[in-house]
């Protein structure tokens, strides 16, 4: 049965019942009590017989001598006259209206019954509990009824399986349940649609260097990915307040601009690395939806800019001071200040100033060509044994001044691969470094040996040596322990910077060892392909 059948016959069923209950119950308690009315109401019914001169003869409720002549009353006239008479009077002793109902007979007399208005009413007072009851009863059958067929109703409702539903006889819900399927289709669709694009998104962003941070117009978290989490190291919960993100002024200020509409950017320092963070607003059809912040590590760009700002600074002031020198002595010998016999050795000074700040322009070329990268590899396969034969001999004069004599170890037939002229330079400055930093009658020892693609060349001296604090910092461009005794040496203080270099380039790792008044040893491992 269809569901508007079964609504359309439990309400009929239900009208029904209630009506019949209620008429069935009212009409047994209107007889019952209108019969017990009756009965009382013949009780207190007052007869009366007049004779045809009006004398009362008979009267079951007054005494006979107090009641005057009866021809007046209209009902005894009309029944003298008519056989039958009636009327109704209000009596003002009672103060109650009398119905008065008189009959002739044969013998001529008049019957006359009267009855009080009053027990008419009393009759009907009489139904009022009763009606009370039957209602309450009918009430209550029909609650009772309607609820268990209201129940009966929805239950099939309720019991629909959407899933795999079965209608039964409910047909009309079928276009209901139908839009509800599709529905049901359509969500899932674009549940799994989100999810992949959701997986997509959160591949991209968590395999991004970069840190990605995600706010909607509230400043409150969308989305923080896997590296915005170490970045500021911190989890970051989606909802979270940027206010919890990180708790600096600067920061959240900027990220306020940005949900306002203007693009920013700034560089914050954290745990010890550097880093770009670009504020850009997200504008949705000219609005603002939120903000994306991109923290972009820049921590080896500062580092090498702030190297270039240290080392364009340390050149200026190195070529200033020879110059500054070369110009002062050569004015004095211009305008005649100088004294003949000043001549020679100021030009003798022109002259080492002169070369020192050659050597210095040469290291720095050196230096800036290895910054600028691209230098191409021209390696070839030479003797490094005779390599450092031929630079220790061009030291020679130098050692035999500080009469510090110099070794050479190893296999004369070891050979390597790399760039010759640039091997030549970092053997020609760790021997000389050697030398320059020796006493007097020190050694130098020069150390080649090599196994398996590896070669090492070790620099011993039995010189100053180097403080440990220092050691981390000689490969440090124009980095001196002993500024006055390197300047009187004639270095640069960049000598070990251009080794490290060419010994990266080669692929080699360099390594020292030193003690103070002992010696030092510089050791460098390169890796050889073939
Ligand atoms: P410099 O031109 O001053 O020699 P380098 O870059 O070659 O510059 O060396 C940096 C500094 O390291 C030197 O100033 C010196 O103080 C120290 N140094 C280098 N080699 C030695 C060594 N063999 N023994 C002691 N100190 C050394």
């Amino acid at each position: 049965m269809g569901m508007t059948k079964r609504i359309f016959r439990t309400m009929s069923l239900l009208i029904s019942l209630t009506v019949l209950v209620f008429s069935v119950l009212w009409g047994l308690a209107f007889f019952r009590q209108f019969g017990a009315q009756v009965k009382d109401g013949l009780k207190t019914l007052r007869v009366s017989i007049i004779d045809q001169a009006g004398n009362v003869t008979f009267d079951n409720m007054a005494e006979l001598d107090m009641l005057g002549n009866h021809l007046d009353r209209p009902e005894v006239a009309d029944a003298i006259r008519n056989g039958t008479g009636e009327s109704e009077r209000f009596s003002d002793t009672l103060g109650e209206t009398t119905h008065y109902y008189a009959v002739r007979m044969a013998s001529g007399d008049i019957v006359r019954l009267a009855l009080e208005t009053d027990s008419v009413f009393t009759i009907l007072y009489g139904f009022v509990p009763l009606l009370l009851v039957c209602l309450l009863l009918a009430s209550g059958v029909s609650f009772f009824l309607a609820r268990r067929l209201t129940k009966r109703i929805v239950a099939p409702i309720n019991n629909i399986d959407l899933d795999a539903p079965e209608l039964g006889n409910y047909d009309e819900l079928l276009p209901l349940v139908k839009r509800i399927e599709t529905q049901k289709r359509e969500l899932s669709a674009q549940l799994g649609e989100i999810e992949s694009r959701a997986a997509t998104i959160s591949a991209i962003t968590g395999n991004m260097k970069e840190g990605l941070l995600l706010l909607d117009t509230n400043g409150k978290v969308l989305l923080a990915n896997e590296s915005v989490h170490n970045i500021l190291a911190q989890d970051i919960a989606v909802g979270n307040d940027m206010i919890t993100v990180y708790r600096d002024a600067d920061f959240l200020a900027q990220a306020k601009r940005c949900l306002s509409g203007e693009k920013t950017e700034m560089v914050l320092c954290l745990n010890n690395r550097y880093y770009s963070v670009y504020f850009s607003p997200v504008f949705e059809k000219a609005q603002i939806g939120g903000a994306v912040i991109l923290f972009i590590d820049i921590t080896e760009r500062y580092a090498a800019e702030a190297q270039r700002k240290e080392f364009s600074a340390n050149v200026s002031h190195e070529l200033k001071t020879p110059l500054t020198t070369i110009a002062a002595l050569s004015e004095m010998i211009a305008d005649g200040t100088a004294k003949d016999k000043d001549i020679r050795p100021f030009a003798d000074k022109i002259k080492s100033q002169s070369s020192r700040l050659i050597n210095i322009i040469d290291d720095i070329i050196k230096l800036s060509e290895f910054d600028e990268g691209g230098i191409p590899k021209e390696h070839t396969r030479f003797n490094l044994y005779d390599l450092a034969e031929t630079v220790i001999g061009s030291l020679d004069e130098k050692a035999k001044e500080r009469h510090v004599t110099v070794d050479l170890r190893g296999e004369s037939q070891q050979y390597m691969v790399g760039n010759m002229r640039m091997i030549d330079e970092l053997l020609f400055n760790l021997v000389d470094n050697a030398i320059k930093y020796n006493y007097e009658g020190g050694r130098v020892d020069v150390a080649l040996s090599g196994n398996e693609g590896e070669i090492k060349l070790a620099v011993e001296d039995t010189g100053v040596g180097i403080p440990k604090e220092h050691l981390s910092h000689i490969f440090e461009r124009f980095y001196r322990v002993d500024k006055s005794r390197s300047k009187k040496t004639g270095g640069t203080g960049l000598g070990l910077s251009i080794v490290k270099h060419i010994a990266e380039f080669h692929g080699g790792r360099v390594e020292v060892e030193s003690t103070v008044g002992e010696g030092t040893a510089i050791t460098i491992t390169f890796q050889q392909q073939e």
